[in-house]
């Protein structure tokens, strides 16, 4: 029989593994805070369980994470960790140090299957969703490699779905491992403190909403339809008035909250003043913030980043109307950590990635033949 991983459960899931040994469900608490706050991974250190019950744990279960393939670190403190999963595939996940907050950037998917026309990640393609424990695994091992385990030295204090993959297309693990994050056994978060990035899959929105309400953040990038679908294809299922209808019913429910929106800025593509017209007009009546995102360059992207000046008059126009705006700093861009920038190593089951360097080595031979 496989071994159970109990990594990738959350209280609630192990007081019913501990049911099913015929034990108490305290210890589900116990075990809870040895993994995720001791950072324990073997069971002959839980010294608070019965010798007896320790030797069942261990012919019967494991505590597991994804190896650490790579750790690199920027020059700004920026540091990367490339993660290689069970199945040979490889994830990414960044740590911003940024006093006095910590912020932990955590991936949900291998991949991502969104196919946004300005994202890194999008052009690898896609290849599974992570499991809880391939989830929370990445926090428990960035709380180890960054050595906070004391609560007086804790360098993660926020935590961020905004990796490698579209986290409300995986919404089942994502809600176990939140759960993790919230819990006051495991990682103890407020839920202002663990934000959720969708590029606005409405359906995902509404069940988050209602199952687990942590901060939201909305991957906009565009004021109006007809430059959405194009920037991000998936708004032709969800357009953007029912996008924001979601959001609308997001905040009604969680009263003082604000949902964030992304902007990417683009030059000559979202970042006119008629843009910033028509974004005014959208964010009217939401309780929302605005972070633009200086385009972060990759080999082969078709976008160039907006100038300074532009991005300023955008943001200064923002502003002017009542919405709280700022621009994100560029984090970790020399290690390729920036927002956008993950890839990761990994089968592509959509086959996008060959298509896309079969095109790349096309376009030259093409061009000797005109
Ligand atoms: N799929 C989710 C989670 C990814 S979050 C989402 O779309 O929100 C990653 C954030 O970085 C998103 O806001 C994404 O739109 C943004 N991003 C992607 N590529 C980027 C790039 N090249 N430069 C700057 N931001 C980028």
């Amino acid at each position: 029989m496989p071994h159970v991983n109990l990594m990738g459960m959350d209280r609630a899931g192990m007081a019913q593994f501990f049911d099913t040994l015929g034990e108490r469900s305290f210890r589900a608490n116990q075990v809870t805070k040895w993994i995720h706050q001791q950072g324990v991974s073997s069971f002959e250190v839980m010294t608070n369980l019965s010798r007896d019950l320790r030797g069942r744990l261990a012919d019967l279960s494991i505590v597991d994470t994804p190896q650490i393939e790579r750790d690199q670190l920027s020059v700004d403190g920026t540091r990367k960790w490339l993660l290689r999963l069970e199945d040979g595939n490889c994830i990414e996940t960044v740590y911003i140090p940024e006093r006095p907050r910590g912020t932990l950037c955590i991936s949900s998917q291998v991949g991502c299957a969104l196919n946004c026309t300005f994202c890194a990640t999008a052009r690898k393609g896609y290849s599974r969703n992570l499991t809880s424990a391939e989830i929370i695994g990445q926090v428990w091992l960035a709380q180890r490699e960054l050595g906070c385990g004391s609560s007086q030295t804790r360098s993660i204090t926020n935590i961020v779905l905004m990796g490698m993959g579209e986290p409300l297309l995986n919404l089942d693990q994502v809600v176990v491992a939140l759960r993790l994050m919230l819990d006051d056994f495991a990682y103890g978060l407020s839920r202002r403190r663990i934000t959720l990035s969708t590029a606005g899959v409405v359906p995902g929105i509404d069940r988050l909403r209602v199952e687990c309400p942590v901060s939201l953040a909305v991957s906009l990038h565009a004021p109006n339809d007809r430059l959405r679908d194009q920037l991000v294809p998936l708004n032709r299922k969800y357009p953007i008035d029912q996008l924001m209808d979601a959001c609308q019913r997001y905040v009604e429910d969680a009263p003082r909250t604000r949902v964030t929106f992304e902007y990417v800025m683009l030059s000559e593509i979202n970042d006119s003043e008629q843009h910033a017209r028509e974004l005014i007009a959208l964010m009217q009546g939401l309780p929302s913030k605005v972070n633009l995102i200086p385009f972060n360059d990759f080999t082969g992207a078709p976008y160039k980043c907006s100038a300074r000046e532009s991005i300023e008059r955008f943001r200064d126009l923002l502003c002017a109307a009542g919405i709280m705006t700022i621009t994100r700093k560029t984090r970790g861009n020399d290690i390729d950590a920036a927002c956008g920038q993950l890839a990761g190593k990994f089968v592509d089951r959509t086959r996008r990635s060959a298509r896309l360097q079969k095109s790349s080595v096309a376009r030259p031979l093409h061009q000797d033949s005109t």
